[in-house]
């Protein structure tokens, strides 16, 4: 039996793929915890996320007997060169990679079929890669092109995280609106009906979906179903018409906007770029003016930063001084959006679900102060909005 160890950087595909080595891992009978073996589960959106995959990396080589780098970062050329001798980088597709290494590290026999990774909420993978080429993105070039699991594999899964006890499932991908089961006769708003129909699910939330892929039967499906959380996170990149072309994205800001309408009730969350080299000030003025106008409430801010393989490698012109300005006032930005929309829940009641000791999620995601069991569907009312979230009465 090995002792091991695993550990992820970047987004919440990169957690799932982290979750899915540790399964495989715990389903072989080796032990949590220890310092044979190391996973890290790297990232390589931005240079930032490189040098903190590097350093994971060197501190597992100095603390593991082998380290196994897998991940995004494990893909981009030359990111894990030069790394320690008892380093191994596992360059595989993220479906291949839980074997790759297991077989590496050895199977003892299987003792545990399914380990349970978080109490109340489950991540269920739809899909990987992105066959979209956003110019900055490096994404394609590490994942790969788009690909769907079948759709009854899905709907399984779903229902073996509620048996386990999961109260919510976030469906998860790198562009989930691709998402597509032909023979089967599914796409995501169908998948999301079926899946928010589970027995025993409380919260059924997609984990980010792309503007192109907002359209009528989705948002219906959403609506429809009452398990759906009243929350999308949609990705803008930029609120500039340039530098949306300039950046390859396949939409206008009106085109953003409008498809956002029929949303009005839900909370509404993005990621953006600062700094894309075509982006002046009067760009940037255009994006805090557009995360207004969306009505977005959290946004994930990226300061820029080129990435090798993509259109826009060469070129970084904003410098990083004015790229951390533009950041920190947009989060101000940022911030007050989420206060004033958590204010609208004071004095009104909400169905928080406790994630956390003390803390839990309302029905759009907007984060509640609550004292309840762990698991537990709540119903509460708004005392007040605090900078952590909305304290339940
Ligand atoms: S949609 Fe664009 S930004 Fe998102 S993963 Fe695909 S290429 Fe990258």
């Amino acid at each position: 039996m090995a002792s091991f160890d695993v550990r992820f950087l970047g987004c919440k595909v990169s957690h799932l793929d982290a979750q899915e080595i540790r399964a495989r891992l715990l389903a072989d009978g080796h032990a949590e915890g220890g310092g044979d073996i190391a996973v890290v589960n790297t990232c390589c959106v931005t240079n930032e996320a490189v040098s903190k995959s590097r350093q994971a990396v060197a501190r597992a080589a100095r603390t593991h007997r082998r380290v196994y780098v897998t991940g995004c970062g494990a893909s981009l050329p030359g990111a894990f060169a030069n790394t320690a001798e008892n380093v191994v980088v596992v360059s595989r597709r993220s479906e291949e990679t839980p074997a790759a290494v297991a077989a590496d590290v050895g199977a003892l026999g299987c003792t545990r079929d399914d380990a349970r990774l978080e109490r109340v909420r489950a991540f269920v993978k739809i899909q990987d890669g992105c066959s979209f080429s956003c110019n900055f993105c490096v994404i394609p070039l590490v994942r790969g092109a788009t690909r769907s699991r079948r759709a009854h594999a899905v709907l399984a899964e779903v229902r073996r995280r509620v048996e386990q006890g999961h109260r919510e499932v976030v469906l998860t991908g790198v562009n989930l609106g691709c998402f597509r089961d032909r023979d089967a006769g599914y796409d995501l708003a169908r998948l999301v009906r079926e899946a928010g129909a589970t027995p025993g699910l409380a919260r059924l939330r997609l984990s980010s979906i792309e503007i192109n892929h907002v359209n009528d039967a989705l948002v219906a499906a959403l609506r429809e179903t009452p398990a759906a959380a009243r929350h999308l996170h949609v990705p803008l990149q930029s609120g500039d018409d340039r530098v949306l072309r300039d950046m390859g994205r396949r939409y206008t800001v009106a085109t953003y906007l409008n498809k956002l309408e029929p949303l009005e009730d839900f909370n509404l969350t993005a990621d953006v770029i600062v700094g894309f080299p075509t982006e002046d000030e009067r760009a940037f003025a255009n994006t805090l003016r557009t995360v207004e106008a969306a009505r977005l409430t959290k946004v994930h801010v990226f300061p820029y930063s080129p990435r090798p393989g993509t259109r826009t490698a060469q070129d970084d012109r904003v410098s990083a001084q004015e790229k951390k300005e533009r950041s920190a006032r947009l989060r101000v930005q940022s911030r007050a959006a989420c206060l004033s929309h958590w204010r609208t829940k004071v004095g009104r009641d909400d169905v928080v679900l406790v994630d956390r000791p003390g803390r839990g999620y309302g029905d759009d995601y907007s984060p509640w102060l609550v004292d309840a069991p762990l698991g537990e569907l709540v119903r509460v009312r708004g005392a007040a909005a605090s900078e952590e979230g909305i304290l339940a009465a």
